[in-house]
């Protein structure tokens, strides 16, 4: 009896090493200067990887555990990230330089109406590959696109990056609101035919005054019985907050321009509860009150903070602070071209880093990367945006100028002084841009 326990387990300790060796023969070994895990920066680590993250532990280790592995030591002050994630943009509008009427939200939402044919005709798929490669030049391997008509599909399926692709619903007239609900899930069965193509389908919300309540309710439902990642523009301008609280101020005009209504749709705390029972990625949220804040911690929410966008538009500054006293969890996300001169995540970065000016520069710095990695990642149930056994092998390798004078101080160096990354890897390929 001992004896065969003796002959099982060998067995299956030679299968194991057989497994090993096979597996390392189309495994990379992966050692950088620094390497960032658990929010810490550590030396002296090396990485195994396939398409996934296999086993992380000393380069010597790793040689003796794969020795057939592909070996790749990278040049001194290199640091190892997990693939960043952009979890808010619009490609549709990339053509867009000088055009669009920035300082104000209205004004510029106007000079949108007005410019929006010429900007969507010049916008062809060379133009949005242009925009996803320059997100992949600052080492985003995932990016969340907001989708009014479909057009991005295309592009999106082609590029190496995955995508959560937000098929954005709009309709806030009860009469076409219908209408507009059946293209919208017209868009949303396409993009779900695209899933092996790195397309991950989801939900837009356009915004609390220009989505009816009754298709609103729908669409959530959808969101809650498919699981689907959510998101909705909410409380961007003071324009939004003063026409949902009294249906006054400048968007009084704008409705009464371009729908002949003088009425809101819906109110804020009226569209906050519809999202109760699903964790909703809110997109600015940069005039919402403390207690409405509170709200969205208690419902588990998440939001995305556009700061150029915000400072372009002329609708305040998030209360980042705020955000971190509630735990709210927020991503840095760079919002479209129609409101954003790049779609560089470190611009994005370093921009967030300046406007809120009183917050510890390490902890926030360390922050900042935790908003374009794991934050993100776990609201979206994303398997990447951690150097962890299992995750995605996707990579952003980062080389800083010099020697950083402290471990402490690498998530600030980074920011400050990366434009590109030296290389991104995604499901384990090197992708160049
Ligand atoms: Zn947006």
């Amino acid at each position: 009896m001992l004896k065969s326990s003796i002959k099982i387990f060998l067995f299956l300790y030679k299968f194991k090493n057989m497994l090993e060796l096979k597996k390392s023969n189309y495994m990379t070994i992966l050692k950088t200067t620094y390497t960032y895990i658990n929010e810490n920066f550590y030396t002296n680590i090396a990485i195994a990887y396939s398409h996934k993250i296999e086993a992380i532990d000393s380069l010597a280790n790793l040689q003796i555990k794969f020795p057939n592995a592909i070996i790749k030591e990278t040049k001194a002050n290199t640091v190892l990230y997990p693939g960043f994630i952009n979890t808010h943009v619009h490609l549709e509008f990339s053509s867009n330089k000088t055009t669009l009427k920035y300082g104000e939200f209205i004004p510029w939402l106007d000079s949108v109406i007005k410019n929006r044919e010429d900007l969507v005709a010049e916008c062809d798929n060379r133009v949005m590959k242009k925009a996803c490669n320059e997100m992949l030049a600052s080492g985003v391997t995932t990016f969340g696109a907001i989708s009014s008509f479909g057009v991005e599909l295309e592009v999106c399926t082609q590029t190496p990056q995955k995508v959560i692709f937000f098929n954005e619903l709009i309709g806030s007239n009860a009469t076409t609101a219908d209408m507009l609900y059946a293209d919208f899930l017209e868009r949303l069965d396409t993009s779900k035919n695209c899933i092996n193509k790195g397309i991950i389908p989801a939900i837009a919300i356009h915004s609390p005054y220009s989505v009816h309540p009754i298709v609103l309710k729908r669409a959530i439902n959808v969101a809650i019985s498919e699981k689907l990642p959510l998101s909705a523009h909410f409380l961007e301008s003071q324009a939004e907050r003063e026409w949902l609280e009294k249906e006054s101020g400048e968007f009084l005009d704008f409705f009464k321009k371009f729908f002949s209504t003088s009425r809101a749709v819906t109110n804020i705390s009226e569209f906050i509860e519809s999202f109760d029972e699903i964790p909703t990625h809110f997109t600015h949220a940069v005039q919402a009150t403390k207690e409405e804040l509170a709200y969205l911690a208690e419902k588990n929410h998440s939001i995305a903070h556009c700061p150029r966008s915000n400072r372009l538009l002329g609708c305040g500054r998030l209360p980042v602070e705020e955000l971190i006293t509630l735990g709210i969890p927020f991503s840095v996300a760079t919002d479209g071209l129609s409101s954003n001169n790049s779609l560089n995540i470190f611009d994005e970065l370093r921009a967030s880093l300046m406007l809120h000016h009183q917050a510890p520069l390490d902890k926030f710095s360390n922050l900042l990367i935790k908003a374009i990695t794991s934050v993100p990642a776990k609201f979206f149930n994303l398997n990447s945006g951690l150097i962890e056994i299992g995750k995605d092998a996707d990579f952003a390798i980062v080389t800083l100028p010099d020697m950083p004078s402290s471990v402490e101080d690498i998530a600030l160096q980074t920011i400050l002084h990366t434009n590109e990354v030296t290389e991104v890897i995604i499901g384990g390929k090197i992708i160049s841009s």
